[in-house]
C-alpha cells in the first residue's frame, strides 16, 4: 500500500523526480523523529519515502502497547524540540484532556510520569505541524518491508523493498530498532489463562506483568530475569544530574567504583543515588570512548546488568506496585536463563539443572540487540556499508548516526536510535534521539547544500 501526503498530486507526479530523495526505514518514533528532524532542518524541498510494513504509523512500540503503559522518563525528559526544553509540557498545557485532569495544578506536571499513549499523540501531533509547514515537502508512506540497501550504480543508494522493488535514495535513514515483530509478540491473553511468564528483567516485562495483574487477565506472572536485577525506582522527588567535583576514573574498574561510592555517598545524606547516576550517564560517552575493547567486553559481561537495572526507572508507583505483587505473592521471580519456548511453558536453564515451569501464556520482553538479528542490519554490514560494533549490540555511527566501514564513512547512509547503541550510550532513550535525529538532519542539509552548489557551478561552466 502507498499512501501520499495530502497535498501530493497527480500534476507534482513529473515535479518529484527533480527532488532530493530521502527514505526513512521504520516508523516507530526514531523514524517519525527523525522526519519531524528533516521537515526542519532541510532546505531545500525533498521527497520522502518512509517504508513500514505496519499499516499505521506507530511511536515506537514501547511507547504504544498499551493505553495503560506508562513511561519511564519524567515529563521533563520528554521534549522532541532541543530548542524548547519544556515543549511536551506546554502541549500538555494545551490539551483538553489533561488540562481537565489536572485542573488548575500543573505544577509538578514536568515531574510526573504520563502513559505511552499520550506521549504518542503528542509526537504523531507535532509531526503534522511539521509537516505542514513544508508545502514543498512530499511524503509517502509505503507498508513494505525494507529487503536491502545498496550502493547505486551510478550513485546514492538503491533500496530493495516489496516483492523485489527498487528505488533510488541520496540518503537512507535506518531506523528499525528492533526489528520486524512478528504476529506473536502482540498474541492475545488466552481465554480462562491464570498464570503468565513474562521473560525480562527491564521496565517493559515490569510493565507487562503489572498490567497483566492489574487487568485480572491473570493471577499469577513468574518474572524471568537471567541476571536476577529488576529495574530500580526514580526518586521520589524529582532529581536533575547531580555532577561531584573530583574527576571520574577513565578505566572501567576505577569508574564504577567511583559511581558506587558517590551514590553510597549521596544516599547516606538523604540525597539518593539517582542524581549521581544522571550526572554520571551524561559522562557515559567519553568514558565509553576511553575504554578499550577488552574493557567494553568485561562491561557487557559483568557490568551491564546492573548498571540497566539503575539506568531504566520505574515511576516510583510502579516501583511499589511490582515489590507488593512480589511481596503478596503475585509476581515470584526467578533467576534463570530461558532455553525454550513452548506453548504450555518455559524451559528454564538453572545452576541446579533444566526445569520445566508451565504456564498458561509466554510473553518474551527480553531486549533484542537491534543488529545482531536483523538480517538487513547483517546484509549492509557484510556489503561493507557499515561495520559492527565490537559488542554485537548494533552497528558503529558517529553522532548524527552516520555509518561508516572498515575505512571510511558512508556518505548517505545513517543508523539512527537503538541501532547505534554499541557506540552511544543512551541512544535508545527519547532525549538522545531527538539530539541524534537534528545532528542528522543538519548535517544531511550542509550536504545536500554542498552537492546544489556543485551542480549549479557545473551547469555555469557549461560552454554555451
Ligand atoms: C515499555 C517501554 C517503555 C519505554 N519508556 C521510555 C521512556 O519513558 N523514555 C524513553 O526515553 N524511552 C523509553 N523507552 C525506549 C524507547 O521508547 C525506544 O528505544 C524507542 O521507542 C525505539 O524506537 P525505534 O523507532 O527506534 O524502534 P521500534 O519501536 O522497534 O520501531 C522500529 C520500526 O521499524 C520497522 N522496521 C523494522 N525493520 C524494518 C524493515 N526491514 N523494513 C521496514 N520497516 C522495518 C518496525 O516494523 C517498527 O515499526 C521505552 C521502551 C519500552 C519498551
Amino acid at each position: 500500500m502507498t499512501l501520499l501526503s495530502p497535498r501530493f498530486s497527480s500534476s507534482q507526479s513529473e515535479d518529484i523526480d527533480h527532488l532530493a530523495k530521502i527514505a526513512i526505514i521504520g516508523r516507530g518514533f526514531t523514524g517519525i523523529m527523525t522526519a519531524i528532524a528533516l521537515f526542519k532542518g532541510i532546505e531545500c524541498p525533498f521527497h520522502l519515502v518512509m517504508f513500514d510494513p505496519r499499516p499505521k504509523i506507530d511511536i515506537g512500540e514501547a511507547v504504544n502497547q498499551s493505553s495503560a503503559t506508562v513511561l519511564t522518563s519524567r515529563v521533563r525528559d520528554l521534549s522532541i524540540d532541543p530548542a524548547v526544553r519544556n515543549d511536551f509540557r506546554q502541549w500538555l498545557e494545551k490539551d483538553d484532556a489533561w488540562r481537565h485532569r489536572l485542573g488548575s495544578d500543573f505544577v509538578d506536571i514536568e515531574d510526573s510520569f504520563v502513559p505511552g499513549e499520550t506521549f504518542r499523540t503528542y509526537v504523531y501531533g507535532r509531526f503534522s505541524e511539521a509537516l505542514t509547514k513544508r508545502p514543498d515537502v512530499v511524503v509517502q508512506f509505503l507498508s513494505e518491508s525494507v529487503t536491502a540497501i545498496d550502493r547505486h550504480p551510478q550513485a546514492g543508494l538503491s533500496i530493495a523493498f516489496g516483492a523485489g522493488q527498487r528505488k533510488r535514495f541520496d540518503a537512507v535513514f535506518l531506523a528499525s530498532g528492533y526489528g520486524l515483530r512478528d504476529s506473536s509478540d502482540e498474541a492475545a491473553t488466552p481465554n480462562a489463562a491464570r498464570t503468565a511468564v513474562v521473560i525480562g528483567g527491564g521496565v517493559q516485562a515490569v510493565d507487562k506483568a503489572l498490567i497483566l495483574l492489574s487487568e485480572g487477565k491473570v493471577s499469577h506472572v513468574s518474572l524471568i530475569s537471567e541476571s536476577g536485577f529488576l529495574p530500580q525506582s526514580h526518586a521520589n522527588a524529582a532529581v536533575g544530574a547531580v555532577f561531584t567535583d573530583q574527576p571520574i576514573p577513565r578505566t572501567l574498574r576505577g569508574a564504577f567504583r567511583f559511581l558506587r561510592q558517590a551514590a553510597m555517598r549521596a544516599d547516606a545524606q538523604g540525597l539518593g543515588w539517582q542524581g549521581i547516576m544522571n550526572g554520571f550517564r551524561s559522562n557515559a560517552r567519553d568514558l565509553w570512548e576511553g575504554l578499550t575493547p577488552q574493557e567494553r567486553g568485561r562491561f557487557k559481561r559483568h557490568v551491564q546488568a546492573v548498571y540497566e537495572s539503575h539506568r531504566n526507572r520505574l515511576p516510583p508507583e510502579h516501583y511499589r506496585r511490582l515489590h507488593h505483587a512480589i511481596e503478596t505473592g503475585a509476581i515470584t521471580v526467578r533467576k534463570a536463563k530461558v532455553d525454550r519456548i513452548a506453548t504450555n511453558g518455559v524451559l528454564l536453564s538453572t545452576p541446579a539443572g533444566f526445569e520445566v515451569l508451565g504456564s498458561d501464556m509466554t510473553i518474551d520482553c527480553r531486549f533484542r540487540p537491534s543488529g545482531a538479528d536483523n538480517p538487513l542490519v547483517r546484509s549492509i554490514v557484510s556489503d561493507g556499508l557499515a561495520k559492527s560494533d565490537e559488542l554485537g549490540i548494533g552497528i558503529v555511527v558517529d553522532e548524527c548516526g552516520q555509518t561508516s566501514n572498515a575505512r571510511s564513512s558512508c556518505r548517505g547512509l545513517f543508523a539512527m536510535g537503538p541501532l547505534g547503541l554499541g557506540s552511544i550510550p543512551d541512544i535508545d532513550l527519547v532525549p538522545q534521539i531527538v539530539l541524534q535525529s537534528h545532528a542528522a538532519a543538519a548535517s544531511l542539509n550542509g550536504w545536500l547544500g554542498e552537492a546544489a552548489r556543485e551542480a549549479v557551478g557545473k551547469t555555469s561552466t557549461v560552454p554555451g
